[in-house]
């Protein structure tokens, strides 16, 4: 297995010099040199070809024991040298202080076809910034992002990467809803992969310390691969990354809110400074379009990271990365007016995406409540909003009294489709002809259109859980089938039917499928 290794994080960046393997508070470093923890008996359940070729490695290499030991973490690969990194964040709107790498371990950067991926165990063990936690991860949470971050990549939806999915071998102490009712869980690996983990809660840590002097390197570096075409550092310079963070933030956001996922922890230390989706946990997908509905239990109280508060909280985290990189602009007007836009952008380009979602390219005045009216509908009663927007692609011009009849597969109680919410419908539907007579497309071109954006196969939440409770019983051949699905989420494959349907009952309120909690 031939890597062809090109570190710039730990070789450009000060690290800490204490190599000692023990928790504490980390100054004037951006890393901590770690070694991965040896798993006791480490087995593949998955790799990525795809992602195995990205990095310059093909099948034999994925067979190979190197491969084995190197994304276990059992052996160390030649002239590298593993590390935590150093963050802070704000959680759930309150400042927390130092965090970092607490169970994810970076192995090396790789350079192949003129890309850099950095690459991450996440489950490896204790670091320095594992605080109360155990540097493990369990099964199940890595059979989450392991299959989900693939399904977002094929979705369109920029996000980190997965190359390999392991077991360790080890079990791992998890009480999964915190309620005293602890058990063991198998223990596994995901190896991750992402141009760089870099999150704005690394630039919180120094910021917070007024430690200008590593938040400028920290900003530098991060300008000089990721963005290198705003230039020399300067101020000008900076304002300019954080509007590009902006943009890319939103753009990250508006995909969400496309397929309707739902990260569920949108703290500053989950917030990628690329714009990618980063740190797959309790996340979930709607079933029912539901502005109102988070996955994670933790959050049930205030739901700070609900479906339609994620724009809102994409500027919160903004803005706090907007305070860290103050000491470094030292004015305030052109943040501002960095975070003025995104909300200008937001509107906009929400407005874009759902146009895209009903099939409309013209744009009209009356849009903005065309789309206020189907939001309100599809509120009545429980609507499916993957099938919903997928089967809303049959509708033909020129027929709206069958407009319910094509989407009613999307209904969860179509027997409460009648009276009031039934005439709200139609009239919705009337609106809608009208509109898309202003539109000067084929039926088929129109289609077309609306399923490459409303994906047929998302990654519902019961069929992760059936993927996991399958492997715990060490049978991990769903895991593939899912895998293969939904690397063509806009592709009809009428052979996988079945998975193009509502969320079964049994799922409703089960524990994996509707509710979860930060315990991974
Ligand atoms: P998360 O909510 O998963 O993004 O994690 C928030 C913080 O807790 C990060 O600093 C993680 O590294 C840390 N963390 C989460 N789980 C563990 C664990 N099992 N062991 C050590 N640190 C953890
Ligand atoms: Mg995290």
């Amino acid at each position: 297995m031939k890597l062809n290794i090109k570190d710039s994080f730990n070789n450009e960046l000060p690290s800490d010099s204490n190599r000692q393997n023990s928790r504490r508070q980390v100054y004037e470093s951006t890393h901590s040199y770690v070694t991965p923890r040896v798993p006791s008996h480490p087995k593949l359940i998955h790799a990525s070809k795809e992602m195995a070729e990205a990095i310059g490695l093909d099948e034999a290499d994925i067979k190979s024991t190197e491969f084995l030991e190197v994304f276990s973490g059992a052996k160390v690969y030649p002239k590298t040298k593993p590390f935590a990194m150093a963050y802070a964040g704000h959680q759930f709107g309150n400042w927390a202080g130092q965090l970092g790498d607490g169970r994810a371990i970076n192995l090396f950067e790789v350079e192949n076809k003129a890309k850099r991926w950095a690459i991450q165990l996440k489950g490896s063990g204790e670091t320095p910034y594992s605080r109360q936690g155990d540097g493990l991860a369990v099964l199940r949470s890595s059979i989450r992002e392991y299959l989900c971050s693939e399904a977002m990549y094929h979705l369109g939806v920029p996000t980190t990467r997965a190359l390999s999915l392991m077991l360790t071998g080890d079990d791992v102490l998890r009480d999964i809803l915190y309620n005293g009712n602890s058990d063991y869980e198998k223990g596994a690996i995901v190896s991750r992969l992402a141009p760089t983990f870099i999150r704005f809660g690394n630039f919180e840590l120094f910021a917070a310390r007024k430690d200008i002097k590593n938040l400028k390197k920290l900003t530098d570096y991060s300008i000089k691969y990721f963005y290198p075409e705003l230039g020399k550092p300067s101020k000008e310079t900076y304002i300019q990354f954080f509007k590009e963070v902006s943009n890319r933030t939103l753009e990250m956001i508006i995909h969400w809110q496309r397929v309707g996922f739902v990260h569920g922890v949108m703290n500053t230390d989950n917030m990628s400074i690329l714009g990618l989706t980063i740190d797959y946990g309790p996340y979930g997908w709607l079933e029912d379009f539901n502005f109102g509905w988070t996955p994670n239990t933790t959050d049930s109280q205030n739901k700070r990271y609900r479906y339609g508060n994620q724009p809102n909280m994409g500027l919160w985290n903004l803005l706090q990365l907007a305070n860290a990189l103050y000491p470094l602009i030292e004015e305030a007007a052109p943040i501002e007016a960095v975070l003025e836009q995104y909300q200008i952008d937001f509107k906009q380009q929400s407005l874009k995406m759902m146009r895209s979602k009903i099939g409309l390219q013209v744009e009209v005045e009356y849009d903005e409540k065309l789309m206020a009216d189907l939001e309100d509908c599809l509120l009545l009663s429980e609507t499916d909003m993957t099938i919903f927007f997928r089967t809303l692609s049959n509708y033909k011009i020129g027929s709206p009294e069958k407009g319910v009849d094509i989407v009613q597969q999307s209904f969860y109680k179509p027997e409460e489709v009648k009276d009031e919410i039934l005439n709200q419908w139609k009239g919705w539907f009337n609106t809608y002809d009208q509109r898309l007579q202003e539109e000067d497309l084929s039926h088929e071109a129109r289609k077309q259109n609306m399923n490459v954006v409303n994906p047929k196969y998302v990654l519902r939440n019961y069929m992760a859980q059936l993927a996991i409770d399958k492997a715990d019983e060490g049978d991990y051949k769903l895991i593939d089938q899912l895998f293969q699905l939904l690397k063509k989420p806009y592709d009809n494959q009428p052979e996988n039917d079945k998975w193009f349907a509502k969320r079964p009952d049994w799922a409703r309120d089960k524990v994996g499928c509707s509710m979860l909690s930060c315990s991974s």
